[in-house]
C-alpha cells in the first residue's frame, strides 16, 4: 500500500488491515512516496519522518511492515518502478497494490501504468465516495484497455472512513483535536515536533 502518509490516519491503518483479512494476506507492506510528483512539496514532511511516522502507527501490528525504499530512492518516485523492484526480489509473491477508489480513477494517468499492472492485482476500496457501479464501469474499461498486461482489478467493499491526512493538516492548523484519528503515538510525535501548524511549512527534502 503506498501513500504519501503525511501524516498516516485510522482510515489508511482501517483500509490495510480490511483488504489483508479480506484477501487472506500474509502481510500489508506500508511504502511512503518519495516525492510526490502529484503533490504541493511545500505540505509534505520529509519523507523519513513520514516513514517514522508510519513506523510509529504500525508497530503493534504484526501483519504490517513500513519498506524505505521509496524514502531512499530519492528524486520523484514512480510506484511502477517500486512494484518492478519488489517483483525483482520476491518473483514468487503475488503483490495486491491496495489504492483507495480514487486512485482508480487517476492511475492511468501516472507513469508506465502498463508496467504497473503487469506487477500486482490492483485492490481497490469502495467506499461511499463512489458508486459501486461507477467503480464497475471503470474496472471493465481498465481491464480492456490494459488486457495486454494481465490487468485483474478486485473490488473490495469498504465502509466510509471520512478521513484524510489533508482533513488532518487542516485540523492540526486551526487547534482542533486529531484524537482517533490518528494513531496516539503519532499525535505524540507530531506535537513533539510541532508539525503541520502553519500552511506551506514544509518543504521536501530527502
Ligand atoms: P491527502 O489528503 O494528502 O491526499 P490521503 O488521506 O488521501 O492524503 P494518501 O497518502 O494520499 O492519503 O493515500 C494513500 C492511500 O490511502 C490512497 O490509495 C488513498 O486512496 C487511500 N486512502 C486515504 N484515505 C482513505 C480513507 N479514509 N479510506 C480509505 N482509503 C483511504
Ligand atoms: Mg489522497
Amino acid at each position: 500500500m503506498g501513500g504519501t502518509f503525511n501524516p498516516i490516519h485510522t482510515g489508511h491503518l482501517a483500509l490495510a488491515e480490511w483488504v489483508r483479512e479480506h484477501q487472506e494476506l500474509d502481510e500489508v507492506w506500508f511504502v511512503p512516496t518519495g516525492s510526490s510528483y502529484l503533490k504541493d512539496p511545500r505540505q509534505i514532511l520529509p519523507g523519513r519522518e513520514r516513514l517514522y511516522m508510519t513506523a510509529l502507527a504500525i508497530g503493534d501490528n504484526p501483519f504490517f511492515r513500513c519498506l524505505d525504499l521509496e524514502v531512499l530512492r530519492g528524486g520523484k518516485t514512480y510506484s511502477y518502478e517500486t512494484l518492478e523492484q519488489l517483483k525483482h526480489c520476491h518473483p514468487q509473491d503475488t503483490f495486491y497494490f491496495i489504492v483507495g477508489a480514487d486512485c482508480l480513477f487517476t492511475i492511468e494517468k501516472w507513469k508506465h501504468p502498463e508496467r504497473i499492472f503487469q506487477n500486482c492485482i490492483l485492490a481497490a476500496a469502495v467506499r461511499g465516495d463512489v458508486s459501486m457501479g461507477d467503480m464497475e464501469a471503470k474496472k471493465r474499461e481498465l481491464e480492456q484497455k490494459f488486457s495486454m498486461t494481465g490487468l485483474k482489478i478486485l473490488l473490495i467493499p469498504f465502509l466510509p472512513f471520512p478521513v484524510s491526512s489533508t482533513d488532518i493538516r487542516c485540523r492540526i492548523r486551526q487547534g482542533h483535536s486529531i484524537r482517533y484519528l490518528v494513531p496516539e503515538r503519532v499525535i505524540t510525535y507530531i506535537q513533539e515536533k510541532g508539525y503541520y501548524r502553519e500552511e506551506n511549512e514544509l518543504f521536501e527534502k530527502n
